[in-house]
């Protein structure tokens, strides 16, 4: 079991006792009690809130002022993210629809790659919805990162949206794509990894505030950014990406491009948000919680490694199942490191460099690390 010091206070007292479920719930937190012995205007700055008393869980502060800001670095991937708005239909699936249809077009395994890939994803954003509406949301008490987390549930959808506008261009059977995640094994493995944690989070009864919880909270948002959306989306990206990188599923490539764009910063924003909670609550980063969080980053890079193998059983596209051993170990350590925990794979190399550029590990930046600089308002991303 996990031991915590009990000397260590859950977090930091910093105004009169305001039950902490009120800012986890919809309504207003309460206004301190006024304190007799204070002046008028100094009555009205004890009542405001400050920023500095703001907290990302566990905060007593009014959940519905979102200044003054605290949490910056969350307020400007709200608005990167706004700057990157984007729509499905805005994209031409007609030279898709085409090579799809066309006997000549695509091969048995490149046809494979689209249908498992759509299999995966057309569910996979929804399950991140859920998991942001109905758990993660009413966890968070600071409004910068509820911002943020809005614009993010909206982004899935359109990711969602996507994957059934990819379906219906191309005319696939619909019911076997939307219930590939009970019907195709690598997938449905991936999906049973995941459930256990969104369980966790969109139990009604479920509230942080104990250090078990408040690590159960940790543990689920650690598993969506850096498993979910940091890892599990990798394979199908890269294949999907090099099917584009050869003139093929050119339209599928570009809503996938901009796909991998929005979750890149769902990635880099669940990972400052992981750390800003570390930071506010050391006391829960123990060893054995750092020792469960490793053997979870290893059976979440088998998982991944077995769904290449099942939609790759042969070499595709310059790709073999074999290369992506090598390179969901980079990333499993890139994520590990991004979150303080050590390199799980030492020397694990990038065995797909182009993908550095369209998959923009480069690119990411955390708060933590440095600031982003690089954002598009709109527009088309152009293919090299
Ligand atoms: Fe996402």
């Amino acid at each position: 079991m996990l031991s915590f010091d009990d000397d260590i206070p859950l977090h930091p007292v910093f105004r009169p006792a305001m039950p902490a479920s009120a800012a986890t719930q919809l309504r207003r937190a309460p206004v301190p009690e006024p304190q007799p012995d204070l002046q008028p205007e100094s009555q009205q700055e004890w009542r405001r809130i400050r920023a500095e008393d703001k907290r990302v869980i566990n905060g007593a502060t009014d959940v519905n002022q979102l200044v003054p800001f605290k949490y910056k670095w969350a307020w400007e991937k709200y608005l990167a993210s706004c700057a990157n708005h984007w729509m499905p239909q805005e994209i031409n699936m007609q030279r898709d629809i085409e090579l799809w249809k066309s006997p000549h077009g695509l091969t048995a395994d490149e046809r494979r790659i689209v249908t498992r890939n759509l299999g995966f994803f057309v569910t996979a954003d929804s399950l991140a919805a859920n998991n942001i509406v109905l758990g993660t949301y009413r966890q968070i008490t600071a409004p910068e990162c509820r911002q943020y987390l809005l614009r993010q549930a909206f982004e899935e959808a359109i990711h969602t949206h996507a994957y059934q506008y990819i379906v219906e261009s191309l005319g696939l059977d619909e019911a076997e794509i939307f219930n590939a995640y009970h019907e195709i094994e690598s997938i449905r493995a991936k999906d049973e990894f995941l459930i256990p944690f969104i369980d966790t989070l969109t139990d009604p009864s479920f509230r942080t505030g104990t250090p078990e919880n408040d690590q159960r909270l940790l543990k689920s948002l650690i598993v969506f950014a850096c498993l979910m959306e940091g890892l599990f989306f990798y394979v199908g990206f890269v294949q999907i990406l090099a099917l584009g990188r050869q003139n093929k599923m050119t339209g599928a490539a570009e809503q996938y491009q901009y796909i991998l764009r929005d979750e890149s910063m769902h990635c880099n924003f669940g990972i400052d948000l992981i750390n800003q909670i570390k930071l506010e609550n050391p006391q829960i980063w123990t060893s054995e919680f750092r020792a469960e969080l490793a053997a979870l980053f290893r059976r979440a890079v088998e998982l991944e490694y077995q769904y290449a193998e099942d939609t790759m059983p042969r070499g595709v596209l310059g790709l073999n199942a074999n290369m992506f051993k090598e390179y969901l170990r980079f990333i499993a350590n890139r994520r590990a490191q991004q979150i303080g925990l050590d390199v799980l794979y030492p020397g694990a190399e990038n065995p797909f460099p182009w993908m550095s550029e369209m998959l923009d590990l480069k690119k990411e930046r955390n708060f933590f690390e440095t600031r982003v600089i690089e954002y598009q308002t709109g527009g088309a991303l152009s293919w090299e």
